[in-house]
């Protein structure tokens, strides 16, 4: 039923993470009760001894935000007290005397990683929240005491504290579909990265396709030409559009000539580029940068509509290395076409299987905390689905056909989804 080479397609979902979402105060607090009580089961005549009295107002309960000041000062005040007393508590299980093992909690190592990333000390001892501009990335900011793998992340108009799934499928016409990998990542790691991570995955057990059907935000340049020379496999689906202000008309870079052996380009009034400088962008990727003469730009006619900026003295293109440039050109000849929707059209499926995840096996939501458990947890879903799946096969049950609602139905008949004839 793996039938090589295939073709398979990848979508993914955010997955919420089995904590309390907690904004930034809520945090600072809900960590430093966690290292209280974890002292207290572990170590309770020690934290008698050492807890402040205050303590007992401050953190017996857990915080919420509707008791919590609203006013930022306040609000402030609040997160410094509450950093000056888990430096206190930090300060004495790293004093001398204290039992070695205390600070080797994992609750009081997270007390701590989370003050380095929420505080700064200065050099007189005072404890300052930092602004959010000064705290780590999402990658590694800590959004609960409970489950340190868990990120925060935005997607459109979700938000969402946990992980992220990308699921693959099988997807040929004449047999079942079966899904083949899963990654589950936390959730601030970019579709894009997903992509080689799901073909290395793939390849490990022999299951590569021969044609991938993807969204945008797994497909560019670099991927398609990765995907092509190491594994064979063809990347399908949207190319994301150029954005710059020359991105069409007569002065677009696809109307410039660029004679690759000769590092040549050519505009479209007749005038040779004179440099052509490989560099390393700004994101690590190898360009290009081609650069015209001033002297040539300067008294062009056409220079109003071919330099974006009216200070800039002369055209300068943005190239990608020859086998990504050209790859992209062709993915975007390509993906205007009828054949080119018709094959992309089967892509659309792994949303229904992730809604299928979702709906049947609560895929949505870990039932456990931590990354780890969370990748079991989605193994098991895909194998459960997978199993009823092959049922279905060996018994003959058809599938269920995806709803069309009654207004859908009424779409005259040569009208395709996004209104062409
Ligand atoms: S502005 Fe420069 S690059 Fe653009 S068409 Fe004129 S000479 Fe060519």
């Amino acid at each position: 039923m793996l039938k090589a080479p295939g073709r398979a397609r990848t979508d993914s979902t955010h997955v919420l993470a089995a904590i309390r979402s907690l904004n930034r105060l809520e945090f600072v607090i809900e960590t430093l009760r966690a290292a209280l009580n974890a002292l207290a089961a572990a170590a309770p005549n020690w934290l008698s001894a050492h807890a402040d009295p205050a303590w007992f107002d401050r953190y017996a309960t857990r915080p919420e935000d509707y008791w919590l000041p609203s006013g930022k000062a306040k609000r402030t005040e609040l997160s410094e007290q509450t950093g000056r007393d888990g430096m206190r508590l930090l300060a004495d299980v790293h004093a001398a005397g204290a039992p070695v093992w205390l600070r080797e909690l994992p609750a009081v190592q997270i007390l701590r990683r989370a003050w380095v990333q929420q505080y700064v000390f200065d050099t007189e001892g005072e404890v300052r929240w930092r602004d959010p501009k000064e705290c780590p990335p999402g990658a590694l900011r800590l959004v609960s005491p409970y489950d340190t793998d868990a990120r925060a992340s935005v997607k459109r108009d979700i938000k969402w504290d946990g992980f992220k799934v990308h699921l693959t499928e099988t997807c040929d016409a004449d047999t079942s579909h079966l899904i083949t990998n899963v990654l589950t990542q936390d959730a601030t790691v970019q579709d894009s990265t997903a992509t080689n991570l799901v073909h290395d995955a793939l390849a490990a057990r022999d299951l590569l396709p021969g044609e991938h059907l993807l969204d945008a935000g797994y497909i560019d340049g670099p991927r398609i030409v990765t995907a092509d020379r190491q594994y064979g496999i063809t990347l399908t689906g949207p190319i994301r559009g150029n954005t710059t202000a020359q991105a069409s008309g007569p002065y677009s870079q696809s109307a410039f000539a660029i004679d690759w052996q000769s590092q040549t380009v050519t505009c479209p009034n007749g005038k040779n580029a004179t440099q052509w400088r490989d560099k390393i962008s700004d994101r690590g990727a190898p360009i290009i940068i081609v650069r015209f003469s001033p002297a040539d730009c300067r008294t062009c006619p056409a220079r109003p509509e071919c330099v974006s900026s009216p200070r800039a003295a002369r055209r300068e293109i943005t190239l990608r290395p020859r086998a990504e440039h050209e790859a992209i050109q062709q993915a975007r000849a390509a993906q205007g076409t009828p054949e080119w929707r018709e094959r992309y059209a089967a892509r659309n499926g792994i949303e229904g299987t992730l809604s299928h995840a979702v709906h049947t096996a609560g895929l949505r939501r870990c039932r456990y905390r931590g990354l780890a458990r969370t990748r079991l947890q989605h193994q098991l879903t895909a194998t459960a689905i997978n199993l009823a799946r092959l049922d279905a096969h060996l018994t003959g049950t058809p599938l269920a056909r995806t709803r069309t609602s009654h207004f859908a139905r009424l779409r005259p008949a040569d009208q395709t989804i996004d209104g062409a004839k």
